[in-house]
């Protein structure tokens, strides 16, 4: 297995210089399109090739973590009844509602109105208390308790951030958002720029592979119906508008953001993180993606 995923990382590299790194989020301009990584654990072992240990942003991976905590806090229906769980089919970061009326059923959790909305339903008497609650439970899911925000990053998103802004109004306008929105933004942005590397990722992957439990500890750290929840959105939605083509080509549940990572899992067996900065216009890594299908098809990882 090490040796295969050496190659096929190798077999990858070329398409490092596919698509191109983010920079609406200046900071994230910086970063290095040559650099790849990825990460697998299974129950019998862990396996990595590559920049694995390179720490980037965890940008919309984090909205996965969002939706766990908050189905844990107030029960999967709740969530459902507060956000949808249907395909957008547009950007993550589309703002077409300003001429009909926001539904609730229309802001899918893995784009960023929705996320933005599930984000408040993590429950806290203040935004402060919801960030370090989504901190430290990042922390756990992950196994790592050393994780922090990449402030240079949460500063150029807030500072940049206009279009969330513009979408956490839209709710907030729509009784969507109860409580102060810069706040709620200002975790929403802190929460994006946690630093993970492919590692972070892949235990985060293994953790729901494996039903909610943890692998070493064998401790339930989230329901086992939360998991399979999270997993049917991941698979139908974690790749944005990317999502049908993904599930076709790789068929996994799976969570990419625009710092360049991609979260997936086999249910049952296996955790998988990913790193490669250059995106497609999707904001999907592009040798992420590719690393995946040659994974997928050489181990016929497809759920389907
Ligand atoms: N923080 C980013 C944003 O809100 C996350 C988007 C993404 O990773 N697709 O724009």
């Amino acid at each position: 297995m090490q040796e295969r995923l050496e190659q096929i990382l190798e077999e990858c590299r070329k398409y490092t210089w596919e698509g191109e790194v983010a920079d609406y989020i200046p900071e994230l301009a910086k970063a290095n399109r040559e650099e790849i990584g990825i990460y697998v654990a299974t129950d019998h072992g862990e396996f990595f090739a590559g920049d694995w240990e390179k720490q980037f942003t965890i940008q919309s991976i984090v909205k996965t973590i969002f939706l766990m905590l908050a189905a844990q806090d107030n029960g999967i229906q709740y969530v459902k009844d507060h956000v949808g769980v249907e395909a957008t089919g547009k950007p993550f970061n589309a703002i077409d509602y300003a001429e009909h009326k926001l539904l609730r059923e229309h802001i899918n959790p893995m784009v960023n109105i929705g996320a933005i909305a599930v984000c408040e339903l993590v429950k806290a008497s203040s935004n402060d208390e919801r960030l370090e609650r989504l901190l430290n439970y990042t922390r756990d899911i992950t196994g790592n308790p050393k994780l922090e925000v990449d402030h240079a990053v949460y500063l150029s998103e807030k500072r940049t951030g206009h279009k969330n802004r513009a979408l956490a109004y839209l709710l907030k306008n729509s009784g969507m958002i109860v409580g102060d929105v810069e706040e709620l933004l200002d975790v929403y942005f802190a929460m994006c720029s946690v630093k993970v590397n492919c590692q972070d990722l892949a235990k985060m992957g293994m953790l729901l592979a494996n039903h909610g439990k943890g692998v070493k500890s064998g401790r339930q750290i989230i329901p086992k119906a939360d998991a399979r929840f999270i997993n049917a959105v991941l698979t139908t939605s974690g790749m944005y508008d990317g999502s049908g083509e993904f599930a076709t080509r790789v068929g996994l549940p799976a969570k990419s953001g625009v710092g360049g990572g991609i979260m997936a899992n086999k249910p049952g067996s296996m955790g998988i993180g990913i790193y490669s900065p250059a995106l497609d216009r999707k904001g999907n890594s592009i040798a992420g993606i590719k690393m995946l299908e040659k994974l997928s098809r050489e181990m016929d990882l497809s759920i389907f």
